[in-house]
């Protein structure tokens, strides 16, 4: 098996670990899988046939052949993900994503799936464990960032199982997480987006500074608010960073 690096090919040849993904994915009959860069298949083995339908989605020209040859229930596209037209992709029924990511496309890859969580269910997805413990962190730990609070409003995140480098061919350098992100059927009421994309920009820029200085140029009515300006940037939640972002507004 030839290992691509500029497209962050490391094969998962664990059958544990393969095992363990399909039970916590737990595909049903009905569902729409949709696979992200599968390899030489070694997840897609173990997943198609399983669903109603099954894509997969490999940027690697070399693969696609193989991959259509071996899975002929399986629809083949050879592109890269960043640059998919999910429209042509997505019908009325929810999909349901999972892939042994390549790492360097993941952060891109999450925040342009977002956009998309009307048509998702859910997402397992194996990623750099350092990051997986970013999307599951806690408020008040150093883990607890920017990315973290735009993932935890839009989503449900669990960090699920941890994978060691030597289950994978050729091993990578860091160690791996399977997460489960699951798209919130109802977020909290935010007037404007950006406004959260600004207070979240501005407040981790200064993560150690009293809230009310860390913010000091968005003008906020901190006596109206119920959160406290002498808390830390890192020590908010979720809900207080909605909180602050809606009261932009006035
Ligand atoms: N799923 C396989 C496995 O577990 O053995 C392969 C995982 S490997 C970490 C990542 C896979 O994603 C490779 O097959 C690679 O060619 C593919 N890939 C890398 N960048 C991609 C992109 N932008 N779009 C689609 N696939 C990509």
């Amino acid at each position: 098996m030839k290992a691509r690096k500029r497209f962050g090919q490391h094969f998962l040849t664990d059958p544990h670990v393969l095992r363990e993904i399909v039970r916590v994915v737990r595909p049903k009959a009905h569902d729409q899988l949709l696979e992200i860069g599968p390899g030489h298949g070694a997840l897609t083995e173990h997943l198609a046939g399983t669903s109603a339908r099954y894509l997969v989605v490999e940027i690697d020209r070399d693969l696609i052949h193989k991959l259509r040859a071996r899975f002929t229930d399986v629809e083949v596209i050879n592109a890269d993900v960043l640059k998919v037209d999910f429209a042509e992709i997505w019908n009325e029924r929810p999909w349901r994503i999972v892939g042994n990511l390549p790492y360097n496309i993941t952060t891109p890859l999450m925040l342009r799936l977002l956009a998309e969580k009307a048509h998702i269910e859910d997402m397992h997805f194996m990623v750099q464990k350092e990051l997986a413990q970013r999307l599951a962190a806690t408020p008040g730990t150093k883990a607890w960032g920017r990315l973290t609070v735009l993932m935890q409003y839009h989503c449900a995140i669990d960090a699920l199982f941890d994978v060691a480098p030597e289950s994978f061919t050729p091993p990578p350098k860091v160690n791996s997480c399977v997460v489960r992100i699951q798209p919130r059927a109802e977020t909290l009421p935010l007037t404007d987006p950006s406004k959260l994309d600004r207070v979240l920009r501005t407040a981790f820029s200064a993560r150690r500074k009293r809230l009310a200085n860390a913010l000091a140029d968005l003008d906020l009515p901190w006596d109206e608010l119920a959160v406290d300006a002498n808390a830390r940037p890192d020590q908010l939640t979720v809900e207080e960073f909605v909180t602050l972002a809606n009261a932009m507004e006035k």
